[in-house]
């Protein structure tokens, strides 16, 4: 009973949120970077998707430091869609650092301060370390409880056998630790990493090629001089920059990793990490420069252009990705207008890829992804709405409607979208077009009003 409602409440309490870009699982490319026509949820937009796997595999190669990357086109043209994919295709070991320009303007630090930081954290060490294990039968298992306070004292002794021989290890406080944690028990296989102390019960029955298996593919066995049966696992460690920035800080300290309120982070404490982590800490430690992608790249102000051009001069800048849905507009901090509001010495390091708008046929395929993605089953004359309000009005606008739609169905005990959900929710909720008539038409009754109304450019 008791584990029955254990496993109800977790179930209660597992949150998986399905986000705008939550179908896209990477750029949808084969192998020669030619792009599929749909693939990894993403659809279309082929040019830019496969000028976007050149900058990846530039990005793989690691060789290449500095570049820096316009994706520029209308608004729900898939450049955020892109950005994902890329950080998708990346995998875990490369960072990914995404911002949004006006996240960089905060009272709490400088914007060049939160530049340094969107860049450190684009940046990241793959430490090294080889560790050893050793593996065998808990035979004996001793610990000394102190008799006041019921706590665990400092030592404990734990008695290994392995086929080869027997091993005595004494962990002290790390086997207290794992007859608290894991309850280990004589009988037990267990592993013992010896740098870490951390204890792995394997099973109650010694299965070499099973445990083996099970410690993954980075095991390797050695014989050591003594015979004893021992594993030397290699452990990579992928940290970013400004994670052991914000270590080092004394006045944060690492709990701020967790909180993101890191504050400013003194010169002093890069200026000292830097050269140790650059010259490879004694080959065990690499620098993987990573991908910085600035959202609304438009938002970001003249000093901080600047900030830019200099920043990817350093050997260790990372790709930089930046996005923007602006024509000709005026570069903040400055009466100039220039190109995406992107000063020109910066326009001409950018490689520009621009995303184009969507065909009908490419509007249907996303809203079909998206009603696969948001678990919501769709009658094919639904989704040919869908996708004609799709090309009348624009592509989120058609997205944003799936979930209002499922929600009209169930209320009318559905269990197929029909289109009479699609237009409960279509008169329910107005597109840009119908809103924007609506207050032409009821101008009068709003405060402050400045009709003829502008081209939308400073919202
Ligand atoms: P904005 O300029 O307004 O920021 P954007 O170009 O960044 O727009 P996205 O946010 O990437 O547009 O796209 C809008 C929605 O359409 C998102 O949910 C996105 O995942 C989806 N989408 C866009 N392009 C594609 C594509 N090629 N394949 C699949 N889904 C896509």
């Amino acid at each position: 009973m008791a584990e029955l409602k254990l496993s109800e409440s977790r179930d209660l309490t597992r949150i998986e949120r399905i986000g705008a870009h939550s179908h896209i699982r990477g750029l949808g490319l084969d192998s020669a970077l030619e792009p599929r026509a749909v693939s990894e949820g993403m659809v279309g937009q082929t040019a830019a998707r496969k000028a976007a796997g050149v900058i990846l595999q530039m990005i793989k190669d690691g060789k290449i430091a500095g570049r820096a990357v316009l994706l520029a086109g209308q608004p729900g043209t898939g450049k955020t869609a892109i950005a994902m994919g890329m950080a998708k295709s990346l995998g875990l070991e490369t960072p990914f650092a995404m911002v949004s320009g006006s996240e960089i303007f905060s009272l709490e630090m400088s914007k060049t301060e939160a530049l340094m930081q969107a860049f450190r954290k684009a940046i990241g060490v793959r430490i090294k370390e080889e560790t050893e294990i050793i593996e065998g039968e808990v035979v004996e298992v001793q610990i000394d409880r102190p008799a006041v306070s019921g706590a665990a004292s400092k030592t404990g002794k734990l008695t290994l056998k392995s086929t080869e021989m027997e091993t005595v290890y004494d962990l002290g406080a790390k086997m207290i630790e794992a007859l608290g944690k894991e309850k280990v028990q004589s009988g037990d296989v267990i592993a013992i990493d010896k740098a870490s102390g951390k204890i792995t019960k394997l099973g109650r029955s010694f299965s070499r090629s099973r445990d083996y298996d099970a410690m993954g593919p980075q095991v390797k066995f050695v014989q050591c001089p003594d015979g004893e049966l021992q594993k030397r696992k290699e452990v990579v460690h992928c940290v970013t920059l400004h994670e052991i920035d914000v270590i080092n800080s004394r006045t944060q300290g690492f709990l701020a990793l967790f909180t993101g309120d890191t504050g400013e982070i003194r010169a002093e404490v890069r200026n000292k990490l830097t050269p140790r982590w650059q010259n490879g800490g004694k080959g065990k430690a690499d620098i993987v420069p990573g991908v910085l992608f600035i959202d609304e790249v438009h938002m970001l102000d003249i000093e901080c252009f600047s900030f830019l051009n200099r920043a990817l001069e350093n050997e260790m800048a990372p790709i930089l990705v930046v996005a923007t849905n602006r024509g000709i507009t005026t570069i903040r901090g400055t009466n100039y207008k220039s190109p995406h509001g992107i000063p020109i010495d910066l326009l001409d390091r950018l490689l520009i890829i621009t995303t184009q708008p969507y065909t009908k046929d490419e509007i249907r395929k996303i809203v079909d992804i998206r009603c696969q993605e948001e678990e919501v089953e769709t009658s094919e004359e639904a989704k040919a709405l869908l996708t004609h309000i799709g090309v009348e009005t624009s592509l989120r606008y058609a997205i944003n409607l799936i979930t209002a739609a499922a929600l009209a169905c169930q209320r009318r005990k559905g269990k197929l979208v029909e289109s009479e959900d699609i237009t409960r929710a279509y008169n329910l909720f107005l597109d840009v077009k119908r809103s924007t008539q609506y207050l032409i038409e009821y101008q009068n009754q709003y405060m402050f009003n400045e009709a003829p109304l502008g081209d939308g450019d400073e919202d």
